[in-house]
């Protein structure tokens, strides 16, 4: 097993580029771009709405013929902010066996060892090519991987179902079948500041939306006890958390506006609409007992929720052709489930057989100081190799 120049130059470069999420990925997938070029294959971007972020499609063999493999990974990264680093983290640095940098792990290291395969493959072996093999980068995966929702509802019409596609998140090369999905909303009360000394004259929006954030917990109660249940999570139900609440302007203001914050894990089999249709129907309650109280006031209340995340669960198929294939490659075999969400429920639920599986430890994702073992890298470039040459047998 080798870890080449090449390969290290390709991670490296990808690197360079700060690609935290706030910012555009343009400069990257330009770069990625000019290399493959080169190449004949088929390039296709597929930009957000403000044409400031894209997802790249590569693809390179038959591409009428079903099967095939895709490599999949997120151009972009989180943060360094309030973050102790000791190097520079655009700067990969190697030491004892480690490259350091933002991405190393999560998850530039895999995009450049994918990238380095996709184009071996295209110069070297095009003609060989069976089945057609493609790589996929894609953008604002960490703020909810909206880049890959965008292109499955876009342009997944591009390609036939493959084999496999296989999203290279850091597991440390385990064969990861299952996640939680994740669902963030805002719920925002409007209500009539006035001074405390008359609070009737007044609407408090923290009155109201103090409850709400109470029965978020009690709908998160009956998720744990009459919810579904999938015993490989831990815990093994969906849960439910108010992260943040925000209202009023001093203790003798009647508030006049709050929002909290609040998210559900579901468990594969949950999407979270129960969650949702619990939390309006409690929305309307309080709506109609202040419509109630409030008669003849003309005093207003505004209720809202605001989702801004929304991240399906995955449940893979491991008896699935494609996944045999890959788990058979694996020095650990062992199926598994991840604490953390990924692209892949967005892919399974396209009809595209996923499996979550990289080089490089999660543990070391968006932390200061993060960083990838060359093991890591050997063994990932090894596999990513072995996977390509699916495309070269007879579909
Ligand atoms: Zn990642």
């Amino acid at each position: 097993m080798t870890f080449s120049n090449k390969q290290r130059n390709y991670i490296e470069d990808l690197i360079a580029f700060d690609t935290t999420s706030i910012h555009s990925n343009l400069d990257l997938i330009d770069h990625v771009t000019k290399i493959l070029e080169r190449t004949r294959a088929r390039i296709t971007l597929n930009f957000n709405p403000d044409k400031t972020k894209a997802n790249l499609i590569a693809s390179i063999g038959p591409p009428e013929a079903e099967g095939g493999v895709i490599f999949s990974g997120h151009t972009d990264t989180v943060p360094v902010t309030g973050q102790d680093w000791s190097t520079n983290p655009y700067r990969a640095v190697e030491e004892n066996g480690k490259i350091f940098a933002r991405g190393s792990t999560d998850m530039k290291g895999f995009c450049g060892l994918a990238l380095a395969a996709f184009e071996h493959v295209a110069t070297e072996h095009e003609s060989k090519l069976q089945k057609p093999l493609h790589l996929l980068l894609t953008y604002d995966e960490e703020v909810g991987c909206i880049g890959a929702q965008n292109f499955v509802t876009t342009n997944s019409h591009l390609l036939t179902k493959p084999d496999l596609i296989l999203v290279g998140e850091p597991t440390n090369l385990r064969p990861i079948l299952a996640h939680k999905g994740i669902r963030c909303f805002n719920a925002s009360a409007k209500g009539h500041g006035y001074h405390s000394s008359a609070p009737d004259k007044g609407v408090s929006a923290i009155q109201y939306n103090a409850r709400l954030s109470g029965y978020v917990y009690r709908i998160g109660e009956s998720l744990k006890n009459e919810g579904i249940t999938d015993l490989r999570f831990d815990p093994s139900y969906s849960t439910v958390n108010v992260g943040t609440i925000q209202g009023g302007s001093a203790v003798n203001v009647v508030a006049d506006e709050c929002v909290f914050s609040f998210e559900t894990r579901p468990v594969p089999g949950d999407n979270g609409d129960v969650l949702v249709e619990k939390f309006l129907a409690a929305q309307e309650k309080v709506q109609n007992c202040f419509k109630k109280a409030a008669r003849d006031t003309g005093l207003e209340l505004h209720l809202a929720l605001d989702e801004y995340v929304s991240v399906p669960p995955f449940d893979g198929n491991e008896h699935h052709p494609g996944s045999k294939l890959l788990i058979n490659l694996l020095d650990d075999k062992t199926v598994g489930v991840a604490p953390f969400c990924t692209e892949a429920g967005i892919f399974q639920n396209a009809g595209w057989n996923s499996i979550v599986c990289g080089p490089g430890s999660i543990e070391q994702a968006h932390q200061p100081d993060e960083f990838i073992t060359i093991d890591q890298l050997k063994r990932g470039a090894h596999l990513i190799e072995k996977i390509s040459h699916r495309c070269f047998e007879p579909a």
